[in-house]
């Protein structure tokens, strides 16, 4: 078991349970800690829970009263936890420091850290990272908002192992010491803003992911946002820009041909199978980050050579019968389906729709012009038939992703691009967007 270093605290509440608060409380138990454990939700029948308690934790569960915080030293929140909750304004309030459990796995962390983050396309980036630095025979993991628990991960590392986090916005917010030694900012777009309440809160969120780093690290950052070039120029950390529309010579950058870090031909375009103009961003983040992590141009071309995407994100499914279909059901809102659709040239079958939140979709018109017809299923169904025909674009209603996958190919022909897209959250009819796109590679698959 790994020793919590630099963590001056011993008396600490863990704020909400879940996989991470978990696996943070165990770790602070096992180093001695005294460990108060409140969750709304968790039960002492719980496996896990019990665990916590046979480890010495004290548990109080059910509800959220204020005593929880008393003699407490410092709180390791949930990161899905709102700052409105009221022990979170209380503990503000007694001066009581909050991080979240990334900031420990921080302290289990000996070898070289990187920090992945963005509103999009962090996923995508912290797995091309990854993997180049694995095929480059560089050993590396990688944990934290991609679904692994990042305490749990730092605990197996080697000194000589590399650990590559992503990381959300929310788990930034609760951070003190927290200093990857290589930093990735892709983009910041308006969002989450129901937990974060301004832009400026938001940004400041993102901005933690370099507020600690110092003058041996590196701050890799999208230089195509004349917000985020300004912010960085706060940062001690050396600058690296990438950017798609401009040469760098100290940055990753592109032309027609070739992908450059530093002046140097790393990849050829050519080679690289993953689709969409906003995967050329990660690409040109990535293989900044992995460069100066010490990848070989030969493990990123290998990388880039196979990486058809990461599941649900514009993942390339199969070619049937010569039309392409693609699973893009991790796009819940319309910038990710305005993506998806600037990434394709040939004639397009979007399938879309899902939970209506109210909004319309006159957004999407613009970008619908390689689109040749849409079939729409879920709440907004209707709303998007709309869409469709303000766009004056044929457009079939269906009732779920099944019929919809059945009815584009009944009306497509060969050199069709069949997309789910759906611009909505899946929670009307899946449980998540993970379940909606396995239906459709389902769908997919049993096609006669
Ligand atoms: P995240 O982990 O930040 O949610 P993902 O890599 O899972 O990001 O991608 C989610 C969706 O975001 C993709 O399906 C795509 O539509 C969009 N996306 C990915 N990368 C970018 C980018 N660099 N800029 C804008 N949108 C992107």
């Amino acid at each position: 078991m790994k020793k919590l270093k630099e963590f001056p605290y011993s008396r600490i509440l863990v704020l909400g349970l879940a996989k991470s608060g978990t696996a943070a409380a165990k770790l602070l138990l096992e180093n001695d800690r005294i460990v108060r454990v409140n969750d709304i939700q968790a039960s002492e029948e719980d496996e896990t829970v019990s665990k916590l308690k046979s480890l010495g934790a004290e548990l109080i569960l059910g509800s959220h009263p204020l005593f929880v915080l008393d003699d407490i030293e410092i709180v390791v929140k949930n990161p899905g936890i709102p700052y409105e909750n009221p022990i979170l304004v209380e503990a503000e309030k007694r001066g009581i420091p909050i991080i979240t459990e990334i900031e420990l796995a921080y302290l289990l962390t000996e070898g070289l850290l990187i920090g992945v983050t963005g509103s999009n396309g962090k996923t995508t980036t912290t797995t091309l990272i990854t993997e180049m630095l694995s095929k480059s025979d560089q050993p590396v993991k990688v944990a934290g908002n991609i679904g692994l628990v990042a305490t749990e991960i730092a605990q197996t590392l080697t000194e000589e192992e590399h650990l590559v986090m992503e990381l959300s916005s929310f788990q930034l917010m609760g951070t003190e010491q927290f200093r990857p030694n290589i930093a990735v900012l892709l983009n910041i777009y308006e969002a989450h803003l129901d937990y974060h309440k301004t832009m400026d809160n938001y940004r400041t969120a993102k901005y933690n992911i370099f507020k600690n780093q110092s003058s041996g690290d590196y701050l890799v950052y999208n230089a195509d946002d004349p917000i985020l070039s300004e912010a960085v120029l706060t940062s001690n950390a050396m600058l690296i820009p990438f950017s798609v529309k401009k040469r760098l010579e100290e940055g990753a950058w592109l032309d027609d041909e070739w992908i450059y870090f530093r002046g140097e031909k790393v990849v050829n375009r050519k080679d690289i199978v993953l689709v969409g103009e906003h995967n050329l961003e990660n690409i040109l983040a990535a293989a900044a980050a992995a460069k100066i992590s010490g990848a070989s141009n030969e493990g990123i071309n290998k990388v880039l050579a196979t990486f058809t995407g990461v599941k649900h994100r514009l993942q390339f499914i199969r070619n049937h019968y010569g039309r392409l279909f693609y699973n893009d059901s991790k796009a819940t809102n319309i910038l990710a389906t305005q993506k998806a659709l600037a990434s394709f040239k040939q004639p397009v079958i979007l399938l879309a729709g899902g939970l209506d939140r109210g909004n319309e979709f006159t957004d999407l018109i613009p970008y619908l012009t390689c689109v040749k017809m849409m079939v729409t299923f879920g709440e907004t169904r209707k709303k998007l038939k709309e869409t469709a025909k303000l766009a004056d674009i044929d457009v079939i209603m269906t009732e779920n992703i099944h019929q919809a996958v059945e009815k584009a190919y009944k009306h497509s022909e060969e050199g069709d691009v069949i997309l789910l897209s759906p611009a909505c959250a899946s929670w009307d009819q899946y449980r998540t967007f993970e379940q909606r796109g396995d239906m459709f590679i389902q769908a997919v698959h049993t096609l006669l």
